[in-house]
């Protein structure tokens, strides 16, 4: 099957006189067009994540170890090590951003405009300014921005606007990937849905693959085809978006799971789950989620899980370790 990202054993770590390590050992495969969904609480890993998956990290973040291949025009080419203006000839074109404000991210002094100029101009300059112009009004038209904001400045635009402005201008140069940090935290939840509607409808047109961040596991059930759940930088579990809500294996995921709905507030706690996520620099021996979890066992506290192959989806997890019969319980059974 055609694949446009492959990450392969990704580590990020925070140098210092201790390093500490915010992201370990991922490793995705998106095939082209899917969406996939990474969720976790704040401190999991998944900005990070993001963050060096189009290698925006700066100082004292570092990509230690691992690879990200990008997949387009049958080349392969792998982001790590590769210096900054190498980079600038994949970004936008290849895989692009959308942070969690867009009020950070567009440029306060320019139009609309120019911005979606510049951006394209990097990348065709030798295209006419009418045939730029076309553009950004064929693109801000796909997320339902009338023309006239062209000569708009960003402040001059809702949230909400600003925010479908940024993924139109995250599809300028046509990318095969676009990365999303939550970028529908800043907005109402209407609004938060109307964007998402907009994402499958734009990636069904357009055919790019997603990968979108958020704590709000809700949210991605609407959205992605596959969710991978983080917890203190790991991967733990990783399926279908159904798998992830009918069956979750890993007992981390279904607190998560039973924390959503209620709200779409960022999370400090987890209704569903005793406790608060480990300090990344003192994590347990053992699964990181062991002092939470309702479940542990002796092996818990002494043996990291590693994620492993439970029926069509993967978890990393001691209770699925030598029975194989567990694969096939129900999950409300195992809890
Ligand atoms: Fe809970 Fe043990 Fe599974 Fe970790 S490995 S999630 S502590 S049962
Ligand atoms: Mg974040």
């Amino acid at each position: 099957q055609p694949w446009v990202l492959d990450v392969q054993d990704l580590t990020v770590q925070y140098l210092g006189d201790r390093p500490v390590t915010a992201c370990a050992e991922i490793n995705l495969r998106l095939a082209r067009g899917e969406i996939l969904g990474v969720a976790g609480e704040s401190g999991s890993g998944k900005s990070t994540l993001i963050t060096a998956l189009t290698r925006l990290q700066r100082p004292p973040a570092a990509t230690t170890g691992g690879r990200i291949v990008l997949h387009d025009q049958d080349q392969q080419v792998d982001l790590v090590g590769l210096a900054e203006e190498e980079l600038r000839r994949y970004r936008w074109n290849t895989v692009s951003i959308v942070l969690q404000s867009a009020m950070d991210a567009l440029n306060p002094v320019l139009r609309l405009g120019a911005q979606f100029a510049d951006v394209i101009r990097a990348h065709e300059p030798s295209l006419r300014t009418e045939a730029v112009l076309d553009r950004t009004t064929e693109l801000l038209a796909m997320v339902g921005i009338p023309a006239n904001r062209i000569r708009s400045y960003p402040h001059e635009l809702s949230g909400g606007m600003r925010q479908r402005a940024m993924i139109a201008l995250a599809l300028a140069c046509r990318p095969k990937l676009v990365v999303m940090d939550e970028p529908t935290t800043a907005v109402d939840v209407v609004m938060q849905r109307q964007i998402v509607r907009q994402i499958l409808r734009l990636r069904r047109k357009l055919g790019f693959a997603v990968v979108f961040v958020t704590h709000d596991l809700s949210l991605l059930l609407e959205l992605a085809d596959r969710i991978a759940i983080m917890y203190a930088g790991r991967i733990v579990e990783i399926g279908s978006a159904e798998q992830i809500y009918h069956r979750p294996r890993h007992p981390y995921t279904r607190g998560l799971r039973d924390s959503f709905p209620p709200l779409h507030a960022p999370l400090t706690t987890l209704t569903g789950i005793p406790g608060t996520p480990p300090n990344l620099s003192r994590l347990p021996s053992g699964c990181a989620f062991a002092p939470r979890c309702p479940e542990a066992i002796d092996d818990c506290r002494s043996t990291r899980p590693v994620l492993r192959q439970i029926g069509d989806q993967q978890a990393a997890c001691h209770l699925y370790d030598d029975d194989r019969a567990a694969a096939d319980r129900d999950p409300a059974v195992v809890g």
